[in-house]
């Protein structure tokens, strides 16, 4: 058997580093370390930070955080005014939002300053959007996909500018959809495409991956967006494909294949993936 694992996979940059940071606190720290919201889309990385020390709390129980705690915010971030909240607790903050999030907050919080036009594709119920809207002033606009674009009216838009920018895991696709709709509309929008390349690469490396194997097992939380996205398009690549947590899912039948690929979900950590490559190879040694 061989094994081929996808040429991107696992971990994105922004969720990396926010584990790595929660990590160093739990170490140097000997009082509990909270995270607002889950840390990231991946239960066992969860059940083993949670172990050392990490206590998930969300943010609608902030009142539940004693003064002086210990707070990383997660790497899509969080508004301002939960920020405000922590400082008034005298919390000391760990700061893990992805640049890139990042970088979104401050060009909204730039553009709305000017009372211009803020669109913003992305859901509603993402932690990054509710985020990032905490940095808008009244002119911001969500849309969700292109048919919220085509009923949006813009008031005073001659006399504003207004500018597109997006949630970083949005889909490429709607998002071009989206900027076209709204040209036609608008004519002299100002288009900022912050969708991170992260998600992408993952996409096009397993779908490359998918043309030399018999099998793909993408490996990931079950709550994580990307890895369920990375599954839907193995499974149409792919005559068979699994979503698997780790070893212990790995179905039969890819014991039985000749060839089988690798992906992981940006939240999935790097011994997931080598314990699933290891357990295929030992099968595969034993039955030698
Ligand atoms: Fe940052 Fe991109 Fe990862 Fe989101 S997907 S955390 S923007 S690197």
């Amino acid at each position: 058997m061989k094994v081929v694992r996808a040429e991107v996979l696992g971990f994105c940059f922004g969720v990396r580093r926010a584990v790595e940071e929660a990590k160093k606190a739990l170490c140097e720290n000997t009082s509990t370390v909270y995270s607002l919201g889950p840390l990231i889309h991946n239960e066992s990385v969860l059940e083993k930070l949670g172990k050392s020390g990490l206590k998930i709390i969300n943010e609608e129980n902030i009142e539940q955080i004693k003064n002086e705690s210990i707070v990383i915010i997660r790497a899509h971030g969080v508004e301002p005014s939960v920020i405000n909240q922590l400082k008034n607790k005298n919390c000391k903050i760990i700061d893990a939002t992805c640049p890139r999030v990042k970088a979104n907050q401050k060009m909204v919080q730039k553009y709305s300053s000017n009372n211009n036009h803020v669109i913003l594709t992305g859901d509603m119920n993402h932690g990054e959007v509710k985020g990032i809207a905490g940095y808008a002033g009244e002119n911001f606009h969500l849309i969700q996909n292109p048919e919220e674009a085509k009923r949006l009216e813009l008031k005073d838009y001659a006399e504003k500018e207004i500018i597109l920018l997006s949630q970083t895991t949005f889909s490429g696709t709607e998002f071009e959809e989206i900027e076209t709709i709204l040209k036609k509309k608008y004519p002299s929008l100002t288009v900022k495409n912050t969708i991170c390349p992260a998600t992408n690469e993952r996409q096009q490396a397993l779908i490359d991956l998918c043309k030399n194997v018999n099998g793909i097992l993408v490996i990931g939380g079950k709550s994580s967006a990307n890895t369920k996205r990375l599954f839907q398009i193995a499974r149409d690549n792919c005559k068979n494909a699994a979503l698997i947590q780790n070893k212990d899912d790995i179905p039969s039948i890819f014991y039985t294949l000749e060839t089988v690929g690798l992906t992981a979900g940006a939240s999935t950590p790097d011994d997931i993936i080598e314990e699933v490559e290891n357990t295929l190879l030992l099968s595969y040694n034993k039955k030698l």
